[in-house]
């Protein structure tokens, strides 16, 4: 979601003349886009903003003056913090404020400026419109945020107080943007919200309109090849949802459906309102309705009270789910959330151990995963040239990165290719058609 941040950031200064660089010493401005969902992410920032620090001063000796302002989660939730601890940054403004920009980045050039606040209005209902040249150079794949914000207070996370409560946009807005995304060439969307499946938004003059149904209605883009959407929560994993993954063809058969824990004791400590069951239960319905679909989690090891029984039950968990891919991470007590609270903190050695067994569980599925591909014909999104000379790459539908040798001008089609070789973050093929 910060890359589609960051992306609307760029497309509201583009109506004041500003371009993207990626060349730091070129930037007259540098927004510093910040994720607080662990401490590692939030830490990075003070380093990154070091570096910062002797770019400006470069900068300056040539004349030069430079904006630095920090935006996202963790100037959301340490935006004091970071004034007092890095004089040189200029502005500090949270997720829910950036489509006042323009007026920040003014006032900011006389004074230090700081806007966390959540304000009444929708900040989409002020973003302009992409302009078409910064989708075309941004890709055939796009992000697309239809839902913000979380009112499940998992216990370990921060995201319910840096992005808010759950707010849905409405399905002709989104619609509109995911229309002008094809018309510049977008062929792949993948819609966003901290809680994507508990979209409630509404349509055609305040009628409701569940997730399911504004998949349906975006399948109807000609042009638009493949959708997906991330992350879903167990809980609203609704049979309209499940059934959207057997009617749409466009739906790619791949989902990322995070737990966190197979230990019901660890779940109901995490506040996740559901049980190992039920999420096996899902899989299950999931795997009825679309045979072909994979799976993707989330696993937090190490949290308050995760006895050697509790990490065992989520190795178990794993074996029993056999998952295509996997994001996993040691605990990580967050400022104001419950969990950093409770007693019985497993130590970080214990954490670090626990991590590496998971891990080497969720890698050699992966492997296997991939390897269960070779021979298999398989619709390919070619969005790039390959590393090497004669190469393109591109998508399968699980995501996976796939490279063979091909003309070039086939970027931006899909092409059926034979998978012939598989390795844990790649497949090579040959063209077939
Ligand atoms: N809304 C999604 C997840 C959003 S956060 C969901 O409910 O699944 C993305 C992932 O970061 C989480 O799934 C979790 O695995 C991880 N995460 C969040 N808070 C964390 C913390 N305090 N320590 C370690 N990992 C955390
Ligand atoms: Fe965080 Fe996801 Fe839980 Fe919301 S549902 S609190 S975003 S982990």
């Amino acid at each position: 979601m910060n890359v589609y941040d960051s992306n609307r950031m760029v497309d509201i200064l583009s109506e004041d003349g500003y371009e993207n660089t990626d060349k730091l010493e070129q930037a007259d401005i540098i927004l510093l886009n910040t994720c607080h969902i662990r401490e590692k992410a939030s830490e990075k920032i003070f380093s990154e903003l070091g570096r910062l620090r002797e770019i400006s001063k470069e900068r300056k000796n040539k004349g030069l003056n430079t904006l630095i302002g920090v935006a996202g989660c963790v100037a959301q939730a340490e935006g004091e913090e970071i004034m007092a601890r890095a004089p040189i940054v200029d502005l500090i403004f949270g997720p829910q404020t950036y489509h006042k920009l323009p007026q920040l980045i003014k006032r900011a050039k006389g004074e230090r400026v700081i806007d966390i606040d959540f304000p009444p209005e929708d900040k989409f209902d002020y973003l302009p419109a992409a302009k078409p040249n910064n989708i075309v150079a941004r890709g055939l794949t796009s992000f697309l945020t239809v839902q913000e914000g979380c009112d499940k207070f998992c216990s370990f996370c921060v995201v319910p107080y840096t992005r808010g409560s759950e707010v849905s946009r409405p399905a002709e807005k989104i619609i509109a943007e995911a229309k002008l995304l094809v018309s510049n060439g977008v062929k792949e969307i993948t819609l966003l919200g901290q809680n994507v499946n508990a979209y409630n938004g509404t349509i055609r003059g305040g009628k409701r309109i569940n997730l399911a149904q504004l998949l349906f209605e975006l399948a109807k883009i000609d042009g638009l090849e493949r959708l997906r959407y991330t992350t879903s929560h167990p809980n609203d994993m609704s049979d309209d949802l499940i059934g959207a993954h057997k009617d749409i063809d466009k739906l790619m058969p791949y989902l990322h459906l995070p737990i966190q824990s197979g230990s019901n004791k660890i779940l109901k400590k995490m506040n996740r309102k559901h049980t190992k069951e039920q999420y096996l239960q899902i899989i299950e319905r999931l795997r009825k309705a679309r045979s072909d679909i994979a799976i993707s989690g989330d696993f937090i090891v190490g949290f308050p009270g995760e006895s050697e029984e509790d990490f065992t039950d989520t190795l178990e968990l794993i074996k029993q789910v056999n998952y295509a891919s996997a994001f996993s991470f040691k605990y990580s007590p967050r400022p104001g959330t419950p969990g950093a609270q409770m007693k019985e903190q497993v130590p970080e050695k214990l954490r670090a151990e626990r991590l590496s067994k998971l891990q080497a569980i969720l890698n050699e599925q992966q492997l296997n995963f991939n390897r269960a591909m070779i021979g298999k014909i398989m619709p390919i999104l070619f969005d790039k040239i390959g590393k090497e000379k004669g190469q393109i790459g591109g998508r399968s539908p699980y995501l996976q990165a796939v490279h063979l040798e091909a003309p070039k001008e086939l970027i931006g089609t899909i092409g059926e290719v034979k998978i012939i070789a598989a390795e844990k973050n790649s497949l090579k093929a040959e063209l077939v058609k």
